[in-house]
């Protein structure tokens, strides 16, 4: 059966769409069927794949204009890999789901066709807590929130854990956390710190492996590739095949 995860933290720039790209064609090339749900109007996950951001896309869905299957695409260079895109049509989604009877649960309707063809769906969600992030919330299994190895950046979480708190109490009861990655580390004595806050705070949900600072993975999404395929002996390459084998791992017990 299919297990959705939601990407999700209200702080921009912390790494959740690199983590959803990169994480999922480590996920896919590992062997696992992924599909990579791009719930941000910014639509980074789908320009950084190489995806039309002005093609059939996710607000289709959400609007009633088309299905799941209609709008999925596969990624033509990672064999197990396909991406649901986003546009900035998204925008438009958070009224619309505000008036719609059961707005909560839309996009939870339309992933339950699709969701146990795939071993993981990854939701990379944008720096809001709103409408369509709540959406991905409820359709979601569990939630991995990525965290910067930078000053303040515990602060804020209390917001994104009290939502997965109310999300969790009001609209998905078996919502889970999936654990904390922590992002964009390098040897400093600053993100020793926030590493070792994260871990004090979190205990086992934080995960293991830590993604370190590296320039190939803010190059590969100009290239519309997954690290991976853009420089496969890259550290960063390196660091979310070790977080995918860790995540497959942990979803094994
Ligand atoms: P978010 O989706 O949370 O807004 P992004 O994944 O888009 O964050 O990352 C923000 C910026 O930081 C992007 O330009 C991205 O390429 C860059 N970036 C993310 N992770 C790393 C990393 N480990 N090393 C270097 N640059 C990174
Ligand atoms: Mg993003």
């Amino acid at each position: 059966m299919g297990k959705i995860i939601a990407l999700a933290n209200q702080k921009g720039g912390v790494g959740k769409t690199t983590t959803a790209i990169n994480l999922a064609a480590s996920l896919a090339v590992l062997g696992k069927k992924t599909l990579l749900i791009d719930a941000d109007p910014q639509a980074n996950a789908t320009s950084g794949l190489g995806f039309d951001i002005n093609g059939a896309n996710i607000y289709d869905c959400i609007s009633g204009d088309k299905t799941a299957e209609e709008v999925i695409l596969p990624c033509p260079e990672v064999k197990k890999l396909s991406v649901m895109p986003s546009s900035i049509n998204l925008v438009g989604a958070e009224t619309e789901l505000s008036t719609m009877e059961n707005g909560h649960y839309r996009l939870k309707e339309i992933l339950a066709p699709v969701k146990d063809q795939y071993d993981f769906l990854l939701i990379d969600c944008s720096p809001s807590l709103g409408f369509v992030t709540v959406n991905a919330l409820v359709a979601a299994d569990s939630v991995l929130i990525p965290v910067q190895c930078e000053y303040f950046a515990l602060e804020g979480l209390g917001k994104l854990l009290n939502t997965v708190k109310m999300v969790k109490g009001q609209l998905n009861p078996s919502l889970e956390i999936e654990g904390f990655v922590l992002t964009m580390y390098s040897r400093t004595r600053l993100a020793n710190q926030v590493a070792l806050e994260v871990r004090e705070h979190f205990g086992h949900l934080a995960f293991e492996t830590i993604v370190q600072r590296n320039i190939r993975l803010s190059e590969a999404p100009s290239y519309g590739k997954p690290a991976l395929l853009y420089d496969a002996a890259s550290t960063g390459s390196i660091n979310y095949l070790n977080l995918a084998k860790e995540f497959i791992k942990r979803n094994k017990k």
